[in-house]
Parts: C-alpha cells; sequence; structure tokens
C-alpha cells in the first residue's frame, strides 16, 4: 500500500525524493490519536533512502541556488497559495495524524503555514548588506546558499515546525531534506505535492520517511549535509548535536521547555486565570507552554480556585468537534510517560487538585487536564518536561523568590509574568532565563522576532535574519575604492 486515505484525503504514503515517489522495503504503522485505529502504512526510510535523497539535493542544489533570488521567491510564493487552497485538507489530515484540534488548524496553523512561506520569500529581499566603509573601501554583507540542509521535526506541530524551517532555506537558496515525525508523518507528504505543483524544481526539496534512529540518525550524520535544523527533545537533540559536530555541521536545536507562568498580586487575576488555563492547549504538548503556575502568595487561594473554576469548565473529546478545548495526547507511550510521572509526584508528596488519571469515557489517549501542587522542590515533576495536560502550582513571596523558582531549572525556553506594574514588568523580564518573555500576555508570535531557547531549551535563534544567519553562509565582500578600468 503506497496510500492512506484519511478524512477523504489520498496521501502518499512514499518518499519523495528527486521528484519521485520512492518504496521501502520495510513500512512503519501510522496511528491515529483521536481513537488509535491504524491510518496506514508508511515507508521506512534508512540510511540507502537518505543516502539518496542527500544525493538528489546536492544535484538540484546547484540549478536552485543559481536562480535569481526574485525567482526563488515567485515559486515560494506559489507554495504558499497551495497551501491556502488546500488548507482544509491539510487539517484534516494533520489532526487524525496528530491528534490536534481541526479548528485551531483551519483558522491558525496552516494560515501560519503558508504564511511561513510568502514571510521568508519576502524577508531575504528586505535583507541590508550594506556595512560603514572602512578607509573608504566599500563593505557588503551577503547570506549565500550554504547546501544540503537537514529538517528534523516533532509530531506536536508538524507542518507548521517543519516549514517554519524549510521555507528560510529554500528561500536563501539550499536544497531540503526532511525527516517527518514517525507519529504524524503525512502533512509533509502533502507539502511535497504541493511543492511540485508550484513549480519546485525536482530535488529542491525531499521528504524521507521513517524512524529518529534510522533515517533521523543517518540524516544527521550524512557528510553532504551542510546545515542541520533540529527541533524536537533535548535529549534527541544531544544525539543530533554531536553526530553534526563530528563533522562540524552547524546545527540549529529547537528543544524542550518547562517555563514558569508568574502571577504577582498587583495582576490582573481575569488576565492571570485566562492565560494559565491555555497551557492546556494542545493537550500540553506545546513546547512553550508555561507549565509551572508561580503564584504569589497572597493571592494563591484566589487564584487557585478560579483556575480550578476554569479547568472543570474544559470540554475534553473529539478534536474535530468545534466545542473541543483539549483531545488526546500523541500515543500509548505518552500517555504512560504522564501518568508515571503524576503518579510518582503523588508519591513525593504532592497534592492533586485536578485531573490525575486517564478520561477513560473517551478511550486511552485522553488524559485529564491536571493540577498539583505541594510538589517538593527539585522533584521531577517540578524540573522535567512532560509534555501533557499537568501543570503544577507553587507559590512565591516576593520577586526574589519568583526569580529563583523561575530559573531553577535546566530550561530556557519561555516565561510569562502577569504583573500591574510596569517597572516590575521590566526589572523581572530583564532576570529571567528564556529566549522568549510574554509580559500578561501568551504566545504573540511574529516572524520577525528571534526564536529559540536559553540552556537546554536549544542553541541558536531563528525568525526574520536571525534564519538567514543560520542557513546561509554569510560572507562580507569588501570593495577597494580604486583598481577599476571599466563600470561594466
Ligand atoms: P523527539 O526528540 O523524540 O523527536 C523529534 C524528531 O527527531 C522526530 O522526527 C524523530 O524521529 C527524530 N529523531 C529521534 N531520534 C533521532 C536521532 N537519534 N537522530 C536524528 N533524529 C532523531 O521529540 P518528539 O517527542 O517528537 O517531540 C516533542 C519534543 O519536541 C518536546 O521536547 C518539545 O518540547 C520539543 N519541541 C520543541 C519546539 C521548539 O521550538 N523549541 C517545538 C516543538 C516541540
Amino acid at each position: 500500500m503506497s496510500t492512506a486515505q484519511v478524512a477523504g484525503v489520498d496521501v502518499d504514503t512514499r518518499h519523495w525524493i528527486g521528484g519521485e515517489r520512492v518504496a521501502s522495503a520495510g513500512t512503519f504503522t501510522d496511528i491515529s490519536p483521536i481513537d488509535e485505529a491504524p491510518i496506514g502504512d508508511v515507508a521506512r526510510g534508512g540510511p540507502a533512502e537518505i543516502d539518496m535523497a542527500v544525493r538528489a539535493a546536492s544535484a538540484a542544489f546547484a540549478g536552485w541556488s543559481g536562480t535569481p533570488a526574485a525567482q526563488r521567491a515567485e515559486i515560494l510564493h506559489a507554495i504558499a497559495d497551495g497551501i491556502d487552497k488546500r488548507v482544509e485538507e491539510l487539517s484534516q489530515v494533520e489532526t487524525a495524524d496528530n491528534g490536534s484540534l481541526l479548528r485551531s488548524h483551519r483558522r491558525s496553523v496552516m494560515p501560519r503555514v503558508a504564511h511561513n512561506f510568502r514571510f521568508f520569500a519576502d524577508w531575504l529581499g528586505h535583507l541590508d548588506g550594506q556595512q560603514p566603509d572602512i578607509r573608504e573601501h566599500r563593505q557588503h554583507v551577503s547570506w549565500c546558499p550554504s547546501g544540503v540542509t537537514a529538517v528534523i521535526t516533532p509530531w506536536n506541530a508538524p507542518l507548521m515546525l517543519a516549514t517554519w524551517r524549510i521555507a528560510p532555506a529554500l528561500a536563501v537558496g539550499n536544497a531540503v531534506v526532511a525527516k517527518p515525525p514517525e507519529l504524524a508523518p503525512l502533512t509533509a507528504s502533502l507539502l511535497a505535492d504541493i511543492a511540485a505543483d508550484a513549480g519546485l524544481p525536482a530535488g529542491v526539496f525531499n521528504v524521507v520517511q521513517g524512524l529518529g534512529a534510522e533515517a533521523g540518525a543517518a540524516l544527521v550524520a550524512h557528510p553532504d549535509v551542510a546545515r542541520v535544523a533540529f527541533t524536537g527533545s533535548a535529549g534527541t537533540g544531544r544525539s543530533v548535536a554531536a553526530a553534526a559536530g563530528a563533522q562540524l555541521t552547524p546545527v540549529s536545536l529547537e528543544l524542550g521547555g518547562k517555563s514558569a507562568l508568574l502571577v504577582f498580586a498587583d495582576a490582573d487575576m481575569d488576565l492571570a486565570v485566562a492565560n494559565a488555563v491555555e497551557q492546556y492547549d494542545n493537550a500540553g504538548q506545546v513546547c512553550l507552554a508555561g507549565t509551572r503556575l508561580l503564584v504569589e502568595q497572597s493571592v494563591a487561594a484566589e487564584f487557585t480556585q478560579r483556575l480550578l473554576g476554569r479547568i472543570a469548565a474544559l470540554a475534553q473529546g473529539d478534536p474535530r468537534e468545534e466545542a473541543t478545548n483539549v483531545g488526546p495526547n500523541i500515543s500509548r507511550a505518552q500517555v504512560e510517560r504522564i501518568d508515571g510521572y503524576v503518579a510518582r509526584s503523588l508519591r513525593y508528596g504532592a497534592r492533586l487538585l485536578a485531573g490525575g488519571c486517564v478520561n477513560r469515557d473517551l478511550g486511552g489517549l485522553y488524559y485529564r487536564p491536571t493540577l498539583l501542587t505541594n510538589a517538593p522542590p527539585g522533584s521531577e515533576i517540578l524540573t522535567e518536561e512532560i509534555f501533557g495536560p499537568v501543570l503544577t502550582l507553587q507559590t512565591f513571596d516576593g520577586e526574589d523568590e519568583a526569580l529563583g523558582l523561575a530559573n531553577g531549572t535546566r530550561y530556557g525556553l519561555a516565561a510569562m509574568v502577569f504583573t500591574g506594574n510596569r517597572d516590575r514588568a521590566e526589572r523581572v523580564a530583564a532576570r529571567l532565563v528564556a529566549g522568549t518573555v510574554w509580559v500578561n500576555c501568551f504566545f504573540v508570535r511574529d516572524l520577525r522576532a528571534p526564536f529559540g531557547g536559553a540552556r537546554q531549551s536549544g542553541i541558536g535563534r531563528e525568525g526574520g535574519s536571525w534564519s538567514f544567519d543560520f542557513y546561509g553562509d554569510v560572507k562580507n565582500t569588501v570593495y577597494a575604492p580604486r583598481g577599476w578600468h571599466t563600470d561594466g
């Protein structure tokens, strides 16, 4: 079988290499988290398919990198148009594949996927390479294509996270080999169709399906890969960085988080509670989620009571239903992992305020939105990424204690601060260890801004010019004021 039928959409489950569909001897079964039903058998690539794809990409790189930037941009715009036309199909397939809410896919995620292509197509043209002269010598910086880019991504937002790396790589003139997540591999295949229809030359974009330890590891270790863009867990990120480092291949790592959401007594309590409950979005499978609620002692009782009211009102259910707030988690293994963390925290002395088990009315993968308090300082539930609908609540007195708790993990992806005092907001934001700090808000994102994590949350920043600094080879050219014979 080389096709999966998902919500009426035919998806080719083979690789896409050099502009052709390629099968593998082996396959793996893709399962929908909505009902744990098999969706299809997907090609299981390994070193041979990766080598084929990297060769195809290397061969296509010469032509694509030499294509004028404006022409490349036109094709990226055509890809964006193709995504816009297929928003409904992409949304249905992504929801079946990873269990995220269909309404989010339709309204925000897939439009953002298209925007990734338009934004980076246009941004390249806005980079200004002029630098101050050196003693009358003119300096000019350019962002040159660097070669084949490996893009490896997780399942929690598969197409959005992949295209946020694929689009700038293609825009700068690189060729791409993508290894989609094995738990949600299908929309990458649809993207290959869309890119081909948009006129992207064969071999410029390739997809090799497969498992991380097989296809992913072979891709990162391939000697002809010029850049590795990896999004995933910190544990995998360490092995990816080690393999890439062995060949001095530059890596950009967007890894996990254990972000803090701080609520000071002077905060707008409605706003703080509304944002706290949003941390259950995507069933807690959001790298940026503020899963550690840190609340000033004097308002902790009120905050907790109001948050519990909001949790009780969350509608858990089928992610295709418009009214659903919280859908399933991705797999049995992930649910067991989440439940293990919760059960151990209770044994170590934490107190359960909400949830704490699977919602059996809905099947095996719907973990109830969970709130824990009184976890012992330094315990794993307070320091390790759970990646499920589990929040912890701790209290503090004053800014110093709040910052000590907030900065007390090995991660540094994001932080949220709720306060009515502007001076406090600036003081606290300045001392938080985080790639992004949101003050009185959450998830306000713009592609012009830098994105990435401190500490174990990643290496590097992407977004705007930062993306091109990574995918391109940045070159400074110095022109002497003399020695010219002709202007032509
Ligand atoms: P994961 O690390 O298990 O897998 C991510 C990808 O890496 C998958 O495609 C997988 O097949 C591949 N992979 C696995 N082992 C590999 C290896 N040895 N070599 C090369 N590739 C390999 O992560 P996951 O469970 O799919 O995703 C969840 C994680 O992703 C969480 O930690 C989450 O915080 C993180 N994440 C980070 C961001 C961010 O922008 N910082 C965004 C989304 C998710």
